[in-house]
């Protein structure tokens, strides 16, 4: 054992690509040269970047089934003076992906963590997609359950920064429409798929829009996505809290029919158009 955390090995966070192999950084691959193990989500993943990199170092498997018991011999590594590198499969490690118990092990011991920044998707999709990047809130994968992850994103419909998600192709386009659903048809909306492979592609407009755009296209549903919703508009949170949704239908129907009202109300309120159709249908009953 080391007499000082300077004799012992650092742990290197590094970054790789999320699909263009060509995104790794030269000092990724540097210290992926160098370090005397490769602590990697999947080995054979890891091995075949390392292959493309004509790169030879021992490897481990660090993934979320046995990180809990596993990172313990990876501290132990460190504190023998070894230097050791965190990859995953795609991206960068803990963001939405294994490591955390690793890191946060490491740094209550006093061992070095040194983040060797990279390809990120959340990143990656937000700068090319047009909406506020100023503020935002990464949320992670969305609940798989219809019904849990429409009460997830109808939590969210008053947040003003842009929201971010991961979702899995196959349930994208159940996704979209609750979107529509959660935010409102006119919410912009941008879907940033397979960033930096060959078939990227970006689905933007209004949720409704890209709903649309989703049903048109056959390959919708192959590849990885990044969800993105522009944020409320502040004055319709401020009035989301002070009008009462009721109350603002009972006048409108008044004078309009209940597809205006719902629509007139949405804008004022930034609550789903859809909801308050229903509502408007059973208090116009
Ligand atoms: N650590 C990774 C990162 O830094 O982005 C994320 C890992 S998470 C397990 C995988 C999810 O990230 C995918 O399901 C998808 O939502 C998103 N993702 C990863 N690569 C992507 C890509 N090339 N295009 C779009 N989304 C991607």
């Amino acid at each position: 054992m080391p007499e000082s955390a300077a004799d012992c090995g650092l742990l290197y966070i590094v970054a790789t690509p999320i699909g263009n192999l060509g995104d790794i950084s030269q000092r990724a691959a540097d210290i992926l040269a160098r370090v005397d193990c490769i602590a990697a989500e999947d080995t054979r993943h890891t091995q075949r970047l390392l292959q493309v990199l004509g790169l030879h170092r021992p490897l481990v498997a660090l993934h979320e089934h046995n990180e809990r018991e596993r990172h313990e011999s990876v501290l132990q590594r460190l504190r023998q003076g070894e230097s050791v590198a965190l990859v995953s499969d795609a991206g960068t490690p803990l963001i939405s992906d294994p490591g955390f118990i690793l890191v946060r092990a490491a740094r209550e011991q006093g061992l070095t963590v040194v983040p060797i920044p990279g390809p990120c998707a959340i990143t990656t999709a937000l700068s090319a997609a047009g909406l506020p990047t100023d503020r935002f809130t990464f949320e992670g994968f969305l609940p798989t359950k219809r019904k849990a992850r429409l009460d997830a994103l109808k939590a969210l419909r008053h947040e003003s920064r842009t929201l971010v998600f991961y979702e899995a192709p196959h349930r994208i386009r159940e996704t979209a429409v609750a979107l529509a659903e959660a935010f409102g048809a006119e919410r912009s909306v941008v879907l940033a798929r397979e960033l930096t492979k060959a078939f990227e592609t970006f689905y933007s407009g209004t949720a409704e829009d890209v709903v649309e755009q989703l049903a048109e296209d056959d390959y919708a549903e192959k590849g990885e996505y990044v969800v993105m919703v522009a944020g409320a508009p502040v004055s319709s949170e401020d009035a989301a809290t002070e009008i009462d949704p009721d109350e603002l239908l009972t006048v409108l129907l008044r004078e309009v029919p209940v597809k205006v009202a719902a629509r007139m109300a949405s804008e004022l309120t930034g609550l789903s158009r859809n909801e308050l159709y229903q509502r408007a249908l059973a208090l116009k009953a």
